[in-house]
C-alpha cells in the first residue's frame, strides 16, 4: 500500500496523514485567521488536523450568526424606537366635529345645506312669482307691495344679508375639517416614511449580511461533513486492518 505523507498538526505537532486534515491556505480567510489568532505564527503552508480544525469552523459559524443577531436587535431596537416616539394620536374628524357642535352651528349648516339646493330655488322662485302676481295684478284685492315692490327688494336684501354670514360659518367648519384631516395626513405620512427607512434597512442587512452569512454557515456545514465521512472511512479502514 502506498505511504501517504505524513504531518505534523498546528495544535498538538502530533503527526497525521496529509489527507485528515487541510493545509491552512485552502481553508477559508475568515477560518484562517481565527487560527491565526491563536497560533500567530502559522504559515499558510502549515497543517491543520480535521478534529482541531472543527473547533474553528464552528467558532466561525458562531461568529456569523451572532453578528446576524446583533444586526438584527439593533434594527428591531430602532424599529421599536420609532414606534414608541410616535405618540400623536390620529383624530377621529368626524367625531371630533361632532362632539363640539353647537346648536348655532347646527342651523347654519342646515341653512347652508338648504340654501344651496335646488329645491330652494325653485321654492324661493315661486314665493317670488306670487308675491308679484298677487302685488301686480291685484289677485285676491290686496296690494300691499305694488309696482316696482319695494318690500320684497327690502325682504331679498334682508335674506341675502343674513345667508352671507351663514354660509361663511359653515364654510368655516368645512376648513376646521380639511385642516384636521390634513393633519392626520401629515403624521400618517411621517410616521409611514420612517417605517420604510427601517425596512430598507432590514432588507439591506438580509441581502448585504444575512444571505452571504447563510450560505457561508452552509458552505462550512458541507466541509465539516466533508471531513466525518473520511474520519468514518478511516474508522473502517482501520477496523478492516485489524
Ligand atoms: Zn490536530
Amino acid at each position: 500500500m502506498e505511504q501517504e505523507q505524513q504531518v505534523a498538526c498546528i495544535v498538538d505537532h502530533r503527526t497525521h496523514p496529509i489527507t485528515d486534515g487541510r493545509l491552512l491556505r485552502e481553508l477559508d480567510p475568515a477560518v484562517r485567521n481565527l487560527i491565526k489568532g491563536d497560533y500567530p505564527e502559522a504559515k499558510v503552508t502549515d497543517f491543520i488536523c480535521d478534529h482541531h480544525l472543527l473547533k474553528y469552523q464552528l467558532m466561525r459559524v458562531d461568529g456569523l450568526i451572532n453578528a446576524d443577531v446583533k444586526q438584527t436587535n439593533k434594527i428591531n431596537r430602532r424599529l421599536t424606537k420609532a414606534m414608541q416616539s410616535d405618540d400623536y394620536d390620529i383624530i377621529d374628524v368626524n367625531d371630533t366635529l361632532n362632539k363640539s357642535l353647537t346648536m348655532g352651528q347646527k342651523v347654519s349648516d342646515a341653512v347652508a345645506r338648504f340654501g344651496g339646493s335646488w329645491g330652494f330655488i325653485l321654492i324661493f322662485s315661486l314665493v317670488l312669482i306670487v308675491w308679484m302676481l298677487i302685488n301686480g295684478l291685484s289677485l285676491f284685492g290686496v296690494h300691499f307691495d305694488p309696482f316696482p315692490f319695494i318690500l320684497l327688494n327690502l325682504a331679498l336684501s334682508c335674506i341675502a344679508a343674513i345667508q352671507a354670514p351663514i354660509i361663511m360659518m359653515s364654510q368655516n367648519r368645512a376648513a376646521d375639517r380639511d385642516r384636521m384631516n390634513s393633519e392626520n395626513d401629515y403624521h400618517v405620512n411621517l410616521k409611514s416614511e420612517h417605517e420604510l427607512r427601517i425596512l430598507h434597512a432590514k432588507l439591506d442587512n438580509l441581502a448585504q449580511n444575512q444571505i452571504p452569512h447563510t450560505l457561508e454557515i452552509q458552505k462550512l456545514e458541507i466541509e465539516i461533513l466533508g471531513q466525518i465521512r473520511s474520519e468514518i472511512d478511516s474508522l473502517q479502514k482501520d477496523k478492516e486492518n485489524d
